[in-house]
């Protein structure tokens, strides 16, 4: 595609990157065909090549309005188009960088401003989450059921393992899912020590930085990921072999640390190891042996795999999960359009309720229709979102692993 910036933008690291990424997309609309949101909408300003012109329009000075942001709000950051396309356009980087512009220029109604502003000011902030999670759990039984099904009952971790072992791996503590699933770190923990590798925690790490980059809290969003690196860095210094992710939406914004700090001179090259080091806990286990978790597994129990956008699409690991659960004697369920978002991407389930409770619905009815005698998935956003529609347990697949290897899990 031939591009014509405007010289004060394509002079900016932004600009250079846009007209870069720009240039590789040859608007064929292949993209379109996986694209949720072009699916549920039918217009071509809510698929991905729709928004990419408008991108394009708006870096070439072009008008910036009200009619752009909600189109670029509307999109799920589920990256399925990066998947579908042939000349390898990397939308993501490019949306990223449309959004913080038109978030500069243009002014939203108070009412959004507010919203998104009390997401910020929570979400990522683990004690905060966690004050309000707790009141609602607290009032749950007060809750008209609609609203009763969105907060999920309180749930405890079985223990986190001791054991002093040769090799160390840090995992990250993140905001919300210490709250809402307490038992997933320590599940992955449990599963490490048996395999004779010890998970860490460390001291001063806390969210990723994700939440806030998707709704354009940019700075804030780095200054997230300046901290986890500094609570990192002695662990790495000191032979820990690799960052696990037991959340996959905060895995695809860890590895991309080394792109977003990389004209942060004091940060830049930590930040590159730091990405390099972040592995999902599929990755990690697709390489080690897990013989000893055959045979405590439920032979031919029914899983079906929700496999997140930012597992699959984000990070290209499309069926790692899947193949350890199926060698484990899991039977795993057909799971129709499995490449479809269900609805959560981060704030988007609160943002864009209507868009994401379709997406839900139909990503529910896929799921079940193998009648699976449990859902599992790789990331929290999508478990508590998922477990909110359905009475069919919803479990992370490193508890399903932990419980089949004797854990609390
Ligand atoms: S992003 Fe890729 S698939 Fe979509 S229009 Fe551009 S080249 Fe085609
Ligand atoms: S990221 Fe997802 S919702 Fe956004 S344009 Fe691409 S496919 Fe569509």
């Amino acid at each position: 595609m031939q591009t014509a910036i405007a010289d004060s933008i394509r002079r900016t690291p932004q600009g250079t990157e846009a007209d870069a990424i720009l240039r590789t997309c040859v608007h064929c609309g292949m993209c379109n065909a996986t694209c949720p949101t072009y699916q549920l909408l039918g217009d071509e300003l809510d698929g991905p090549r729709g928004r990419i012109y408008l991108i394009k329009d708006m870096l070439e000075g072009g008008e910036i309005s009200r009619r752009t942001q909600t189109h670029l709000d509307r999109c799920l950051t589920c990256r399925n188009c990066e998947t579908t396309c042939p000349s390898g356009v990397r939308y993501g980087a490019l949306l990223d960088i449309g959004r913080a512009m038109i978030e500069q220029r243009v002014k939203r109604p108070f009412f959004e401003r507010l919203r998104r502003g009390l997401l910020c000011a929570v979400i990522p902030y683990r004690a905060r989450f966690t004050l309000l999670l707790r009141t609602g759990q607290f009032l749950r039984p007060l809750l008209p059921p609609s609203l009763r099904r969105s907060v999920p009952l309180p749930q405890t971790a079985a223990p986190w393992p001791n054991t002093a072992h040769a090799r160390r791996m840090l995992v990250l503590g993140g905001c919300v899912q210490p709250a809402l699933a307490p038992n997933i770190n320590a599940a992955a923990a449990r599963v490490l020590d048996k395999l004779g590798i010890r998970l860490i925690a460390a001291e001063g790490a806390g969210c990723c930085g994700a939440a806030s980059h998707h709704t354009s809290e940019v700075s804030a969003a780095l200054d997230f990921a300046r901290r986890n690196i500094d609570a990192w860095w002695p662990h790495i210094e000191a032979g820990c072999e690799a960052i696990a992710m037991t959340a996959s939406g905060c895995g695809v914004h860890v590895k991309d640390y080394g792109h977003l700090l990389k004209d942060d001179l004091a940060y830049a090259a930590r930040a590159k190891r730091v990405s390099a080091l972040t592995k999902d806990m599929g990755e990690i286990l697709a390489s080690e042996n897990l013989s000893r978790f055959k045979a405590g597994a439920k032979r031919g129990a029914k899983v079906a795999f929700q496999s997140p956008c930012s597992l699959q699409h984000g990070q290209k690991l499309n069926g790692v999960v899947e193949k350890i659960l199926r060698e484990l004697g899991y039977t795993l369920t057909a799971v129709p359009e499995a490449h479809l978002c269900c609805g959560s991407a981060g704030t988007y389930s609160v943002l864009q309720r209507g868009l994401s409770r379709q997406l839900l619905s139909n990503k529910l009815g896929a799921l079940q229709s193998g009648n699976p005698d449990v859902i599992a998935t790789a990331n929290i956003g999508c478990l508590v979102h998922l477990q909110g529609g359905t009475t069919v347990p919803v479990r992370h697949w490193l508890e399903i692993l932990d419980a089949a290897s004797g854990g609390g899990g």
